[in-house]
């Protein structure tokens, strides 16, 4: 599938700035900001639904191809939660907030029962209708740590060890993140399903 130009579902300059990275330079990335400054409501049950769904409105409202993610945290002990609402864990105090929910809901939980997983689901859709969307999905395994550790990244960086390095996510430096992280990963199928060279980066 050949696309030039794709408008990505998010407000967000710094994501599309890291997504632009991994995709490479053969898709130009537009953001949705230049069409609208509304958001839909992510009624979704599942990051395939929430991403399908901003997908779909970007299109709409673009009349361009668009991509669309949706990441979160799934803890295994907590039956997938925070999830699709990791952001939102709790209540909108921001990520202080949900960290220390998270570390309250897993306290005395031993560490063999503290898998989790980063998520991201990106959707692409050809157009606002399009019954076929391409769907790609990325997983970072690791653990919920008892306490915050590392300044980098965001959201529970600070709470996720990731085995492969002996670090936390948020530790580990941000160029080492963004080549192994549940995006990256997610991104990189992206790129084989549309068939781009890998990026250098
Ligand atoms: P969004 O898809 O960027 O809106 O992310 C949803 C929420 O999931 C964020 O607000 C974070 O709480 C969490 N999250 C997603 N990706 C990451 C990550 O790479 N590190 C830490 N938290 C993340």
């Amino acid at each position: 599938m050949n696309f030039s130009q794709l408008v990505l579902a998010s407000h967000n300059a710094g994501k599309l700035k890291e997504l632009q990275a991994m995709l490479g330079g053969s898709v130009q990335l537009r953001s949705i900001g230049e069409f609208s400054s509304v958001e839909p409501d992510e009624t979704g049950l599942s990051f395939v639904e929430n991403a399908i769904l901003k997908a779909r409105n970007a299109a709409r409202i673009s009349g361009l191809p668009a991509l669309a993610d949706d990441s979160g945290l799934a803890v295994d002990y907590l039956g997938g939660a925070p999830g699709i609402y990791s952001a939102r864990y709790a209540d909108g105090q921001g990520d202080a907030a949900n960290n220390a929910k998270l570390l309250n809901a897993l306290e005395g939980v031993p560490e063999d029962q503290r898998g989790a997983q980063f998520v991201c689901v990106l959707a692409l859709v050809r157009h606002a209708d399009d019954p076929l969307p391409i769907l790609c999905e990325g997983l970072w395994h690791g653990r919920i740590l008892t306490a915050a550790s590392g300044e980098h990244g965001f959201g529970y960086d600070p709470l996720f060890w990731v085995p492969e390095r002996n670090l936390s996510s948020a530790e580990l430096p941000p160029a080492d993140k963004n080549r192994i992280s549940h995006r990256a990963r997610a991104m990189a199928i992206l790129r084989q399903r549309l068939q781009l060279d890998a990026v250098e980066r």
